[in-house]
């Protein structure tokens, strides 16, 4: 026990360090992203993110977004905690029969124009978790869905990628 004790003092930490984001091209990316959202809402964008059932590993590249690496609100994107004041609903996991109420009275509360942004694979079809008792189905199956972005989790780039795609696609 001493000795792994001494050891866990002198020996470097196990985890490995987190990956640079590439500075210039994520600001270049997020630039984009706020100037898309001037154009089609005359605003900076505000989005709500909605947990209908995840594991938790997409929330933890969405709250990326926020850390002191992306520091996304420094380009105008904010998270809110209200769909009253969001544009943009991002949700993530396949939806619970728990949950599946909630994201239909989350979406009924967000002001029109919105957007609906799924995020991850379970949100397609239920991903790892479809087929259990507990699911409900894929984000589209109980609400309109404009966007899917892939990837068990999507890397916060990915995200940002597609949320400007989807803002400069016109779709509405
Ligand atoms: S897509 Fe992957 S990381 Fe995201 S909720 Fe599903 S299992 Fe978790």
């Amino acid at each position: 026990m001493r000795k792994l004790l001494l050891e866990s003092l002198f020996r470097a930490p196990l985890t490995e360090p987190a990956p640079e984001p590439a500075e210039r091209a994520l600001a270049e990316l997020a630039t984009r992203l706020d100037r898309a959202a001037h154009r089609r809402l005359g605003r900076s964008l505000s989005i709500r993110e909605v947990d209908a059932g995840s594991c938790n590993g997409c929330e933890l590249e969405i709250h990326a977004l926020s850390n002191a690496f992306y520091d996304l609100e420094r380009f105008g994107i904010r998270f809110v905690a209200s769909p009253r004041h969001a544009d943009m609903l991002l949700v993530t996991g396949p939806v619970t029969k728990n949950m599946r109420e909630a994201l239909e009275r989350t979406y009924t509360a967000t002001p029109d124009p919105k957007w609906v942004v799924a995020v991850g694979d379970c949100t397609v079809d239920g991903g790892l978790f479809a087929g259990s008792y507990a699911v409900a189905g894929g984000v589209a199956d109980v609400v309109p869905v404009d966007l899917h972005i892939r990837g068990c989790p999507p890397t916060p780039t990915r995200l940002l990628e597609g949320l400007l795609a989807l803002l400069e696609s016109g779709a509405s």
